[in-house]
Protein backbone atom coordinates (compact mmCIF):
# COMPACT_ATOMS: atom_id res chain seq x y z
CA UNK A 1 0.00 0.00 0.00
CA UNK A 2 1.18 3.47 -1.04
CA UNK A 3 2.70 5.41 2.35
CA UNK A 4 0.93 8.46 3.27
CA UNK A 5 2.59 11.56 3.81
CA UNK A 6 1.32 14.47 5.15
CA UNK A 7 -2.00 12.97 5.81
CA UNK A 8 -1.12 10.73 8.63
CA UNK A 9 0.52 13.95 10.83
CA UNK A 10 -2.57 14.50 10.98
CA UNK A 11 -5.82 13.45 12.82
CA UNK A 12 -5.93 9.59 10.90
CA UNK A 13 -2.84 8.83 12.59
CA UNK A 14 -4.58 7.76 15.43
CA UNK A 15 -6.51 5.40 13.68
CA UNK A 16 -4.46 4.47 10.75
CA UNK A 17 -1.53 2.32 10.44
CA UNK A 18 1.95 4.17 9.11
CA UNK A 19 1.95 1.55 5.86
CA UNK A 20 -1.91 1.99 5.43
CA UNK A 21 -4.00 4.26 2.42
CA UNK A 22 -7.11 5.73 4.62
CA UNK A 23 -10.11 4.78 2.89
CA UNK A 24 -13.68 6.35 2.81
CA UNK A 25 -16.82 5.06 0.95
CA UNK A 26 -18.76 8.44 -0.39
CA UNK A 27 -22.35 7.65 -0.83
CA UNK A 28 -23.88 8.63 -3.91
CA UNK A 29 -22.59 9.93 -7.17
CA UNK A 30 -23.87 13.09 -7.57
CA UNK A 31 -21.91 16.14 -7.86
CA UNK A 32 -21.17 16.43 -4.92
CA UNK A 33 -20.21 13.05 -3.66
CA UNK A 34 -17.89 13.10 -7.66
CA UNK A 35 -16.05 15.94 -6.46
CA UNK A 36 -15.40 14.49 -2.90
CA UNK A 37 -13.87 11.57 -4.15
CA UNK A 38 -11.95 12.91 -6.63
CA UNK A 39 -10.61 15.74 -3.89
CA UNK A 40 -10.34 12.70 -1.30
CA UNK A 41 -8.05 10.99 -4.16
CA UNK A 42 -5.85 13.42 -4.99
CA UNK A 43 -5.20 13.36 -1.03
CA UNK A 44 -4.53 10.01 -1.09
CA UNK A 45 -7.73 8.68 0.56
CA UNK A 46 -9.06 4.97 -1.08
CA UNK A 47 -12.38 5.66 -2.12
CA UNK A 48 -15.13 3.81 -3.04
CA UNK A 49 -18.40 5.37 -4.62
CA UNK A 50 -22.00 3.74 -3.78
CA UNK A 51 -24.65 5.26 -6.55
CA UNK A 52 -28.10 3.59 -6.09
CA UNK A 53 -28.81 4.03 -9.16
CA UNK A 54 -27.97 3.02 -12.66
CA UNK A 55 -26.66 6.05 -14.08
CA UNK A 56 -24.10 8.80 -12.15
CA UNK A 57 -24.85 12.45 -12.00
CA UNK A 58 -28.01 12.46 -9.64
CA UNK A 59 -29.96 16.08 -10.33
CA UNK A 60 -27.13 16.29 -13.73
CA UNK A 61 -29.16 14.73 -15.90
CA UNK A 62 -28.70 15.20 -19.78
CA UNK A 63 -31.61 13.85 -22.02
CA UNK A 64 -29.66 12.34 -25.27
CA UNK A 65 -31.70 10.04 -27.41
CA UNK A 66 -35.09 11.21 -26.46
CA UNK A 67 -35.60 13.84 -29.00
CA UNK A 68 -35.50 14.21 -32.78
CA UNK A 69 -32.83 15.87 -34.75
CA UNK A 70 -30.45 14.68 -32.16
CA UNK A 71 -31.58 17.37 -29.93
CA UNK A 72 -31.14 17.02 -25.80
CA UNK A 73 -32.27 18.54 -22.71
CA UNK A 74 -31.53 18.83 -19.35
CA UNK A 75 -33.95 17.60 -16.99
CA UNK A 76 -32.20 18.63 -13.71
CA UNK A 77 -29.29 21.33 -12.99
CA UNK A 78 -29.00 23.50 -16.06
CA UNK A 79 -28.21 27.27 -16.01
CA UNK A 80 -24.54 28.27 -14.95
CA UNK A 81 -23.27 31.69 -13.51
CA UNK A 82 -20.52 33.31 -14.57
CA UNK A 83 -16.65 32.72 -13.82
CA UNK A 84 -16.76 34.86 -10.82
CA UNK A 85 -19.52 33.43 -9.76
CA UNK A 86 -19.62 29.78 -10.04
CA UNK A 87 -16.11 29.49 -9.52
CA UNK A 88 -15.71 26.10 -8.82
CA UNK A 89 -17.80 25.04 -11.48
CA UNK A 90 -15.62 26.81 -13.93
CA UNK A 91 -12.34 25.92 -12.48
CA UNK A 92 -13.49 21.41 -12.99
CA UNK A 93 -14.68 22.16 -16.45
CA UNK A 94 -10.89 24.22 -17.31
CA UNK A 95 -9.53 20.81 -15.66
CA UNK A 96 -11.43 18.33 -17.58
CA UNK A 97 -11.04 20.84 -20.95
CA UNK A 98 -15.19 21.36 -21.25
CA UNK A 99 -16.41 24.19 -22.71
CA UNK A 100 -19.59 26.76 -21.76
CA UNK A 101 -22.10 27.83 -24.11
CA UNK A 102 -23.96 30.96 -23.61
CA UNK A 103 -27.61 30.53 -23.60
CA UNK A 104 -30.10 32.65 -24.58
CA UNK A 105 -31.12 35.32 -27.40
CA UNK A 106 -31.26 38.93 -28.41
CA UNK A 107 -35.45 38.73 -27.80
CA UNK A 108 -37.41 39.75 -24.89
CA UNK A 109 -39.06 37.74 -23.02
CA UNK A 110 -42.90 37.13 -22.49
CA UNK A 111 -45.13 37.58 -19.60
CA UNK A 112 -48.55 35.77 -20.10
CA UNK A 113 -51.15 37.40 -17.40
CA UNK A 114 -54.71 37.21 -17.06
CA UNK A 115 -54.92 35.11 -20.38
CA UNK A 116 -53.07 37.78 -22.22
CA UNK A 117 -49.35 37.71 -23.82
CA UNK A 118 -46.69 41.04 -24.06
CA UNK A 119 -43.13 41.17 -24.67
CA UNK A 120 -41.59 42.50 -21.42
CA UNK A 121 -41.08 45.53 -22.79
CA UNK A 122 -44.54 45.95 -22.62
CA UNK A 123 -45.35 44.75 -19.11
CA UNK A 124 -46.36 47.74 -18.02
CA UNK A 125 -49.29 48.64 -20.19
CA UNK A 126 -50.25 44.75 -19.42
CA UNK A 127 -50.35 45.28 -15.37
CA UNK A 128 -50.62 49.01 -15.14
CA UNK A 129 -48.07 51.45 -14.04
CA UNK A 130 -49.00 51.06 -9.90
CA UNK A 131 -48.04 47.08 -9.99
CA UNK A 132 -45.29 47.85 -12.22
CA UNK A 133 -44.14 50.21 -9.89
CA UNK A 134 -44.37 47.62 -6.93
CA UNK A 135 -42.97 45.07 -8.83
CA UNK A 136 -39.84 46.81 -9.04
CA UNK A 137 -39.98 47.58 -5.18
CA UNK A 138 -40.24 44.04 -4.56
CA UNK A 139 -36.79 43.85 -6.68
CA UNK A 140 -35.30 45.99 -4.73
CA UNK A 141 -36.64 45.21 -1.62
CA UNK A 142 -35.46 41.85 -2.49
CA UNK A 143 -31.50 43.45 -2.51
CA UNK A 144 -31.49 44.87 0.77
CA UNK A 145 -32.38 41.99 2.57
CA UNK A 146 -28.75 40.74 1.91
CA UNK A 147 -27.75 43.97 4.29
CA UNK A 148 -29.33 41.36 7.41
CA UNK A 149 -27.06 39.05 6.67
CA UNK A 150 -23.33 39.84 7.87
CA UNK A 151 -21.26 36.98 6.50
CA UNK A 152 -23.21 34.39 4.38
CA UNK A 153 -21.36 31.57 5.76
CA UNK A 154 -22.68 31.97 9.59
CA UNK A 155 -26.41 32.32 8.52
CA UNK A 156 -27.44 31.45 11.92
CA UNK A 157 -25.31 34.22 13.63
CA UNK A 158 -26.72 36.79 11.69
CA UNK A 159 -28.41 39.76 14.29
CA UNK A 160 -32.33 38.73 14.86
CA UNK A 161 -31.53 35.37 12.93
CA UNK A 162 -34.13 32.81 14.58
CA UNK A 163 -36.72 35.80 14.69
CA UNK A 164 -36.05 36.15 10.57
CA UNK A 165 -36.01 32.42 10.16
CA UNK A 166 -39.46 31.95 11.92
CA UNK A 167 -40.69 34.35 9.82
CA UNK A 168 -41.96 33.26 5.97
CA UNK A 169 -41.50 34.63 2.95
CA UNK A 170 -45.26 34.63 2.41
CA UNK A 171 -45.05 36.79 5.65
CA UNK A 172 -42.10 39.50 4.40
CA UNK A 173 -44.34 39.59 1.19
CA UNK A 174 -47.09 40.24 3.19
CA UNK A 175 -45.88 43.67 4.56
CA UNK A 176 -44.71 44.65 1.12
CA UNK A 177 -48.24 45.42 0.70
CA UNK A 178 -47.34 44.97 -3.45
CA UNK A 179 -50.64 45.59 -5.60
CA UNK A 180 -51.85 42.16 -6.67
CA UNK A 181 -50.35 41.33 -9.87
CA UNK A 182 -46.94 42.63 -8.79
CA UNK A 183 -47.45 40.67 -5.81
CA UNK A 184 -48.52 37.69 -8.25
CA UNK A 185 -44.93 38.01 -10.14
CA UNK A 186 -43.33 38.34 -7.38
CA UNK A 187 -44.69 34.69 -5.82
CA UNK A 188 -44.10 33.49 -9.25
CA UNK A 189 -40.06 34.15 -9.04
CA UNK A 190 -39.85 32.55 -5.36
CA UNK A 191 -41.81 29.57 -6.22
CA UNK A 192 -39.45 29.06 -9.21
CA UNK A 193 -36.29 30.07 -7.82
CA UNK A 194 -36.88 28.27 -4.47
CA UNK A 195 -40.10 27.42 -3.31
CA UNK A 196 -43.38 28.36 -2.50
CA UNK A 197 -43.23 31.48 -0.51
CA UNK A 198 -45.09 30.29 2.60
CA UNK A 199 -43.19 27.31 3.23
CA UNK A 200 -39.51 29.45 2.93
CA UNK A 201 -37.23 31.25 5.74
CA UNK A 202 -37.15 35.05 5.32
CA UNK A 203 -33.68 34.06 6.69
CA UNK A 204 -32.67 31.47 3.77
CA UNK A 205 -33.77 34.06 1.59
CA UNK A 206 -31.31 36.81 2.61
CA UNK A 207 -29.32 34.63 2.45
CA UNK A 208 -29.53 34.12 -0.85
CA UNK A 209 -29.52 37.54 -1.39
CA UNK A 210 -26.22 37.91 0.34
CA UNK A 211 -24.84 35.48 -2.18
CA UNK A 212 -25.64 37.29 -5.06
CA UNK A 213 -24.97 40.82 -3.83
CA UNK A 214 -23.44 43.17 -6.38
CA UNK A 215 -23.47 40.20 -9.09
CA UNK A 216 -24.53 41.57 -11.89
CA UNK A 217 -27.64 40.42 -13.61
CA UNK A 218 -25.43 39.82 -16.85
CA UNK A 219 -23.73 37.34 -14.93
CA UNK A 220 -26.13 34.96 -13.91
CA UNK A 221 -27.57 31.91 -15.18
CA UNK A 222 -25.58 32.31 -18.47
CA UNK A 223 -23.90 29.28 -19.36
CA UNK A 224 -24.47 25.33 -19.92
CA UNK A 225 -21.99 22.87 -20.16
CA UNK A 226 -21.62 22.61 -24.23
CA UNK A 227 -22.89 18.97 -25.04
CA UNK A 228 -24.47 18.72 -22.08
CA UNK A 229 -24.15 18.96 -18.19
CA UNK A 230 -23.72 15.79 -17.21
CA UNK A 231 -20.29 15.85 -19.00
CA UNK A 232 -19.14 17.26 -16.11
CA UNK A 233 -19.77 14.33 -13.44
CA UNK A 234 -18.73 12.02 -16.21
CA UNK A 235 -14.95 14.03 -16.90
CA UNK A 236 -14.85 13.78 -12.82
CA UNK A 237 -16.08 10.00 -12.59
CA UNK A 238 -13.70 9.01 -15.16
CA UNK A 239 -10.79 10.79 -13.01
CA UNK A 240 -11.36 8.01 -9.98
CA UNK A 241 -9.15 5.06 -9.83
CA UNK A 242 -11.77 3.04 -8.90
CA UNK A 243 -14.98 2.69 -11.16
CA UNK A 244 -18.06 4.23 -9.73
CA UNK A 245 -20.59 1.04 -8.61
CA UNK A 246 -24.02 1.69 -9.84
CA UNK A 247 -27.21 -0.13 -8.45
CA UNK A 248 -25.81 0.12 -5.34
CA UNK A 249 -28.18 1.40 -3.01
CA UNK A 250 -26.91 1.60 0.85
CA UNK A 251 -28.98 0.39 3.09
CA UNK A 252 -27.25 0.52 6.53
CA UNK A 253 -23.82 2.27 8.13
CA UNK A 254 -23.15 0.85 11.18
CA UNK A 255 -20.47 3.76 12.18
CA UNK A 256 -17.60 3.73 15.44
CA UNK A 257 -14.93 5.23 16.56
CA UNK A 258 -12.67 3.01 14.29
CA UNK A 259 -14.36 3.19 11.08
CA UNK A 260 -18.10 2.18 8.60
CA UNK A 261 -19.27 -0.58 7.46
CA UNK A 262 -21.74 -0.09 5.27
CA UNK A 263 -24.51 -2.44 3.16
CA UNK A 264 -25.18 -1.82 0.03
CA UNK A 265 -26.60 -4.28 -2.64
CA UNK A 266 -26.51 -6.93 -0.12
CA UNK A 267 -22.68 -6.64 0.40
CA UNK A 268 -20.33 -4.98 3.30
CA UNK A 269 -18.05 -2.42 2.69
CA UNK A 270 -15.84 -1.20 5.12
CA UNK A 271 -13.39 2.10 5.33
CA UNK A 272 -12.47 4.62 8.11
CA UNK A 273 -14.71 7.17 6.98
CA UNK A 274 -18.03 7.87 4.87
CA UNK A 275 -18.72 10.61 3.40
CA UNK A 276 -23.08 10.96 2.54
CA UNK A 277 -24.13 12.97 0.09
CA UNK A 278 -27.99 11.51 -0.40
CA UNK A 279 -30.46 14.41 -0.23
CA UNK A 280 -31.81 15.64 3.25
CA UNK A 281 -35.16 13.83 1.63
CA UNK A 282 -33.95 10.59 1.25
CA UNK A 283 -31.38 10.15 4.31
CA UNK A 284 -34.22 8.18 5.94
CA UNK A 285 -34.01 5.39 3.71
CA UNK A 286 -30.37 4.80 5.09
CA UNK A 287 -30.29 2.97 8.48
CA UNK A 288 -27.65 4.12 10.92
CA UNK A 289 -26.24 1.87 13.80
CA UNK A 290 -26.36 3.90 16.01
CA UNK A 291 -28.57 6.38 15.09
CA UNK A 292 -28.10 9.43 13.84
CA UNK A 293 -28.79 12.48 16.89
CA UNK A 294 -31.25 15.34 16.26
CA UNK A 295 -31.65 17.20 13.99
CA UNK A 296 -30.32 15.09 11.51
CA UNK A 297 -32.08 11.83 12.83
CA UNK A 298 -35.73 14.14 10.89
CA UNK A 299 -33.47 15.55 8.06
CA UNK A 300 -36.54 15.02 5.91
CA UNK A 301 -37.92 18.00 7.72
CA UNK A 302 -35.50 20.20 5.36
CA UNK A 303 -37.43 22.46 3.51
CA UNK A 304 -37.27 21.63 -0.56
CA UNK A 305 -38.51 23.15 -3.34
CA UNK A 306 -40.69 21.11 -5.72
CA UNK A 307 -39.88 21.63 -8.91
CA UNK A 308 -40.63 19.55 -12.36
CA UNK A 309 -39.86 19.86 -15.95
CA UNK A 310 -41.73 18.93 -19.03
CA UNK A 311 -38.85 19.21 -22.71
CA UNK A 312 -41.75 19.57 -25.33
CA UNK A 313 -40.00 19.46 -28.73
CA UNK A 314 -41.68 21.34 -31.37
CA UNK A 315 -40.91 20.95 -35.23
CA UNK A 316 -40.43 24.34 -35.26
CA UNK A 317 -39.00 27.64 -32.54
CA UNK A 318 -42.26 29.20 -33.14
CA UNK A 319 -41.55 31.72 -30.21
CA UNK A 320 -38.82 33.39 -32.61
CA UNK A 321 -41.16 34.22 -35.37
CA UNK A 322 -42.69 36.19 -32.42
CA UNK A 323 -39.67 37.91 -31.53
CA UNK A 324 -39.39 36.03 -28.20
CA UNK A 325 -36.70 34.24 -26.73
CA UNK A 326 -38.70 31.33 -25.10
CA UNK A 327 -38.49 32.84 -22.07
CA UNK A 328 -42.24 33.05 -20.38
CA UNK A 329 -43.33 34.10 -17.47
CA UNK A 330 -46.95 33.08 -17.42
CA UNK A 331 -49.44 33.17 -14.20
CA UNK A 332 -50.61 29.85 -15.34
CA UNK A 333 -49.14 26.23 -13.29
CA UNK A 334 -46.80 26.12 -15.47
CA UNK A 335 -44.54 28.57 -14.12
CA UNK A 336 -41.83 29.31 -16.82
CA UNK A 337 -40.70 28.41 -20.32
CA UNK A 338 -37.52 28.86 -21.80
CA UNK A 339 -35.46 27.37 -24.86
CA UNK A 340 -33.51 24.21 -24.07
CA UNK A 341 -31.73 24.20 -27.57
CA UNK A 342 -31.18 27.42 -28.52
CA UNK A 343 -27.47 26.74 -29.00
CA UNK A 344 -27.84 23.44 -30.64
CA UNK A 345 -28.97 22.41 -34.77
CA UNK A 346 -31.76 21.51 -36.13
CA UNK A 347 -35.11 23.31 -37.74
CA UNK A 348 -37.02 21.66 -34.64
CA UNK A 349 -36.35 23.18 -30.68
CA UNK A 350 -37.33 22.00 -27.08
CA UNK A 351 -39.21 24.72 -24.61
CA UNK A 352 -38.58 23.16 -21.28
CA UNK A 353 -41.83 23.81 -18.90
CA UNK A 354 -40.87 24.62 -15.36
CA UNK A 355 -43.44 24.32 -12.94
CA UNK A 356 -42.83 24.72 -9.22
CA UNK A 357 -43.68 25.16 -5.82
CA UNK A 358 -47.52 24.05 -5.03
CA UNK A 359 -48.38 24.14 -8.76
CA UNK A 360 -45.96 21.17 -8.77
CA UNK A 361 -46.76 19.29 -5.43
CA UNK A 362 -49.49 17.41 -6.65
CA UNK A 363 -47.06 15.72 -9.66
CA UNK A 364 -45.85 12.90 -7.12
CA UNK A 365 -49.03 11.91 -8.13
CA UNK A 366 -49.37 11.79 -11.92
CA UNK A 367 -48.66 10.30 -14.60
CA UNK A 368 -45.93 11.40 -17.34
CA UNK A 369 -48.86 11.49 -19.76
CA UNK A 370 -50.95 13.46 -17.50
CA UNK A 371 -47.99 15.94 -16.99
CA UNK A 372 -47.00 16.18 -20.32
CA UNK A 373 -50.90 17.02 -21.72
CA UNK A 374 -50.96 19.51 -19.02
CA UNK A 375 -47.57 21.43 -20.30
CA UNK A 376 -48.71 21.56 -23.63
CA UNK A 377 -52.32 22.90 -23.26
CA UNK A 378 -50.84 25.54 -21.26
CA UNK A 379 -48.27 26.37 -24.18
CA UNK A 380 -51.46 26.42 -26.25
CA UNK A 381 -52.66 28.96 -24.44
CA UNK A 382 -49.46 31.53 -24.64
CA UNK A 383 -49.13 30.87 -28.28
CA UNK A 384 -51.95 29.74 -29.57
CA UNK A 385 -51.25 27.18 -32.40
CA UNK A 386 -47.72 25.80 -31.15
CA UNK A 387 -49.45 22.59 -30.54
CA UNK A 388 -49.82 22.12 -34.34
CA UNK A 389 -46.15 21.76 -34.02
CA UNK A 390 -45.66 18.97 -31.55
CA UNK A 391 -43.02 16.37 -32.08
CA UNK A 392 -42.42 14.75 -28.45
CA UNK A 393 -41.82 15.21 -24.69
CA UNK A 394 -40.34 13.58 -21.89
CA UNK A 395 -41.11 15.14 -18.06
CA UNK A 396 -38.94 14.95 -14.74
CA UNK A 397 -40.87 15.56 -11.60
CA UNK A 398 -38.12 15.61 -8.93
CA UNK A 399 -40.66 14.54 -6.47
CA UNK A 400 -41.29 11.59 -7.60
CA UNK A 401 -37.69 10.62 -8.02
CA UNK A 402 -37.00 7.89 -5.37
CA UNK A 403 -33.30 8.89 -4.64
CA UNK A 404 -33.71 12.82 -4.27
CA UNK A 405 -38.08 13.10 -3.58
CA UNK A 406 -37.52 16.72 -3.94
CA UNK A 407 -36.30 19.58 -6.24
CA UNK A 408 -33.71 21.06 -4.22
CA UNK A 409 -33.76 22.64 -1.10
CA UNK A 410 -34.72 25.88 0.06
CA UNK A 411 -34.63 25.81 3.79
CA UNK A 412 -38.15 26.46 5.35
CA UNK A 413 -38.84 28.60 8.40
CA UNK A 414 -36.98 27.44 11.24
CA UNK A 415 -34.80 25.40 9.14
CA UNK A 416 -31.77 27.48 9.53
CA UNK A 417 -31.77 27.55 13.30
CA UNK A 418 -32.08 23.80 13.06
CA UNK A 419 -29.82 22.07 10.59
CA UNK A 420 -27.75 25.41 9.25
CA UNK A 421 -24.46 24.04 11.28
CA UNK A 422 -25.39 20.51 11.63
CA UNK A 423 -24.87 19.35 7.82
CA UNK A 424 -21.02 21.04 8.21
CA UNK A 425 -20.50 18.93 11.62
CA UNK A 426 -19.16 15.13 11.00
CA UNK A 427 -20.68 12.61 13.44
CA UNK A 428 -18.16 10.45 14.39
CA UNK A 429 -16.68 9.04 11.08
CA UNK A 430 -19.67 10.13 8.81
CA UNK A 431 -19.51 13.59 6.98
CA UNK A 432 -22.51 15.25 4.95
CA UNK A 433 -22.18 16.69 1.65
CA UNK A 434 -24.76 18.10 -0.98
CA UNK A 435 -25.92 21.07 -2.22
CA UNK A 436 -28.25 21.07 0.64
CA UNK A 437 -25.26 21.10 2.77
CA UNK A 438 -23.07 24.02 1.15
CA UNK A 439 -22.55 27.35 3.31
CA UNK A 440 -23.07 29.53 -0.44
CA UNK A 441 -25.26 28.40 -3.60
CA UNK A 442 -27.19 25.74 -1.82
CA UNK A 443 -29.74 24.71 -4.68
CA UNK A 444 -27.04 24.77 -7.05
CA UNK A 445 -24.53 22.86 -8.90
CA UNK A 446 -21.50 25.12 -7.42
CA UNK A 447 -23.16 24.01 -4.16
CA UNK A 448 -22.92 20.75 -4.96
CA UNK A 449 -19.44 20.80 -5.92
CA UNK A 450 -17.74 23.33 -3.12
CA UNK A 451 -20.11 20.96 -0.36
CA UNK A 452 -17.76 17.71 -1.81
CA UNK A 453 -14.59 20.12 -1.40
CA UNK A 454 -15.51 20.81 2.20
CA UNK A 455 -16.04 17.42 2.70
CA UNK A 456 -12.72 16.05 1.53
CA UNK A 457 -11.33 19.12 3.22
CA UNK A 458 -13.01 18.07 6.80
CA UNK A 459 -11.53 14.38 6.50
CA UNK A 460 -7.98 15.38 6.17
CA UNK A 461 -8.14 17.32 8.73
C1 LIG B 1 -35.40 20.73 -11.69
C2 LIG B 1 -34.07 21.22 -11.22
C3 LIG B 1 -33.51 22.35 -11.77
C4 LIG B 1 -32.26 22.80 -11.36
N1 LIG B 1 -31.71 23.88 -11.96
C5 LIG B 1 -30.46 24.26 -11.64
C6 LIG B 1 -29.80 25.26 -12.38
O1 LIG B 1 -30.36 25.80 -13.35
N2 LIG B 1 -28.54 25.61 -12.01
C7 LIG B 1 -27.89 25.00 -10.96
O2 LIG B 1 -26.74 25.34 -10.69
N3 LIG B 1 -28.50 24.03 -10.26
C8 LIG B 1 -29.76 23.64 -10.57
N4 LIG B 1 -30.36 22.62 -9.89
C9 LIG B 1 -29.72 22.08 -8.69
C10 LIG B 1 -28.58 21.08 -8.95
O3 LIG B 1 -28.98 20.17 -9.94
C11 LIG B 1 -28.26 20.37 -7.65
O4 LIG B 1 -27.95 21.33 -6.66
C12 LIG B 1 -27.07 19.40 -7.72
O5 LIG B 1 -27.08 18.66 -8.91
C13 LIG B 1 -27.17 18.48 -6.50
O6 LIG B 1 -26.05 17.61 -6.46
P1 LIG B 1 -25.89 16.65 -5.19
O7 LIG B 1 -24.69 15.83 -5.44
O8 LIG B 1 -25.97 17.44 -3.95
O9 LIG B 1 -27.19 15.74 -5.18
P2 LIG B 1 -27.73 14.63 -6.29
O10 LIG B 1 -27.30 15.13 -7.60
O11 LIG B 1 -29.12 14.43 -5.98
O12 LIG B 1 -26.83 13.39 -5.90
C14 LIG B 1 -27.16 12.50 -4.86
C15 LIG B 1 -26.90 11.09 -5.34
O13 LIG B 1 -27.13 10.20 -4.26
C16 LIG B 1 -27.76 9.03 -4.77
N5 LIG B 1 -28.41 8.34 -3.65
C17 LIG B 1 -29.52 8.69 -2.96
N6 LIG B 1 -29.77 7.80 -1.98
C18 LIG B 1 -28.78 6.86 -2.06
C19 LIG B 1 -28.47 5.68 -1.31
N7 LIG B 1 -29.22 5.27 -0.28
N8 LIG B 1 -27.40 4.95 -1.67
C20 LIG B 1 -26.59 5.34 -2.70
N9 LIG B 1 -26.83 6.45 -3.43
C21 LIG B 1 -27.92 7.20 -3.11
C22 LIG B 1 -28.73 9.58 -5.82
O14 LIG B 1 -29.12 8.58 -6.73
C23 LIG B 1 -27.86 10.67 -6.46
O15 LIG B 1 -27.12 10.17 -7.56
C24 LIG B 1 -31.58 22.13 -10.32
C25 LIG B 1 -32.13 20.97 -9.76
C26 LIG B 1 -33.37 20.52 -10.20
C27 LIG B 1 -33.95 19.28 -9.59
Amino acid sequence: MKKLGILLSACLSCVVQADEKPSAIVVGAGLAGLTAAYELEQQGVDVTVLEAQQRIGGRVHTLYNVFEQGQYAEAGGELLDGIEVHTQVHAYAQKFKLDFEEVGYDYDTAYFIDGKRVPESELEVLIGAKAMADYDRFWEELEALAKLVPNPAQLDQAPNAKQLDQQSVAQWLDGLNLAPKARTLAEHHIRGEYAEPTQMSLLFLAHQAKVYEGVDDDQIEIYRIAGGNIKLPKALAAGLKKPVLLNHAVTEIRHTDKGVDVIAAGKAFHADYAVVTVPAKVLSQIRFVPQLSAPLSNAAALGYGSHTKVMLQYSKRFWLDAELNGDTVADLPLGWTWEATDQQQGEAGILTVYTSGRFADGDRYKTDAELIAAAREQVAQVYPGADALFLRAETQAWLRQPWQQGGYSAYGPGDVTRFWQAWRQPQGRLIWAGEHTADRYVGYLEGAIRSGQRAAKQLSL
